[in-house]
């Protein structure tokens, strides 16, 4: 696994093309799991730190939002507790009900609901480091955030992404930059988003700009009588100077157009 701190720890995995991670933060009393990726066997590597780096730790599982690709490896931690928002557990056995293309079936021992829930913040202090969970709507209704007070890290499941964010809460756009201007409050150095490098502040302003970019350049076409599927919005427009993206984002920016246009 790679350090990205002394006692953060990180574990990535590819999940249908988006690089995707899992951490681990040892604390003098426990130690955190953000994210178990796609399967429970994703999680060998991270219950090998745990016993190597955290023994004796009081283990704790942590949820940023229901979507497969973050909790579809929960039954690697069958008698931990699953920390998550409200409205995850809800989110979470609808996901597991439905039929999707964009969803793979779950894994076959199953998805384990998280067990431990929370309305807008659920707090973890801690002699050496204190957690924040933060409920930060947007890319999902039950997105949270884990803020790492001393070492001003913000872990930001996909509230935050890089190269783009992707758009998955329905007539959530505003919701999703008021999270945004209030994350920008957090006097946080490092940036860890599910998927992307680990990058400063600097992540949250970009993934503004192309939020609003977004919706007002599809708006704008829709007016003009553009069709869904012709949506000629350059990504290059809306993100940051020299950034290419890989057709795993060309794509992911192609299916934000259409979110898009479906609200506009
Ligand atoms: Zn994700």
């Amino acid at each position: 696994m790679e350090e990205l701190r002394h006692n953060v720890l990180v574990h990535r995995v590819d999940a249908m093309g988006f690089p995707t991670a899992s951490v681990v933060v040892v604390t003098a009393a426990r130690a955190l799991v953000v994210d178990t990726l796609t399967r429970p066997q994703d999680m060998e590597p991270v219950l090998e730190a745990l016993a190597e780096r955290a023994p004796g730790r009081r283990r704790l599982v942590v949820n940023t939002h229901h979507h497969w690709d973050h909790v579809y490896g929960n039954a690697a931690f069958a008698t931990t507790d699953i920390v998550a928002q409200r409205a995850c557990p809800r989110l979470l056995e609808a996901q597991l009900r439905g039929v999707s293309e964009s969803v793979p079936a779950p894994p076959p021992d199953g998805v384990p609901l998280p067990t431990v829930t929370f309305g807008d913040r659920l707090t973890y202090v801690g002699e050496d480091e204190t957690v924040h969970l933060i409920h930060t709507p947007g890319h999902s209704e039950d997105s949270l955030v884990a803020y790492l007070d001393e070492a001003a890290v913000l872990l930001a499941g996909d509230t935050l992404e890089w190269p783009l964010p992707n758009l998955g809460q329905r007539d959530a756009s505003e919701i999703w930059v008021r999270t945004l201007r209030q994350l920008k409050q957090l006097p946080v150095t490092t940036i860890l988003p599910s998927h992307g490098p680990a990058l400063g502040k600097e992540l949250i302003d970009a993934n503004e700009r192309y939020l609003t970019g977004v919706y007002e350049a599809v708006a704008d076409l829709k007016r003009r009588g553009a069709d869904r599927h012709e949506l000629d919005v350059p990504a290059a427009t809306l993100l940051p100077p020299g950034v290419e993206l890989d057709e795993v984002y060309q794509a992911a920016h192609r299916r934000n157009l259409e979110f898009a246009w479906d609200e506009a």
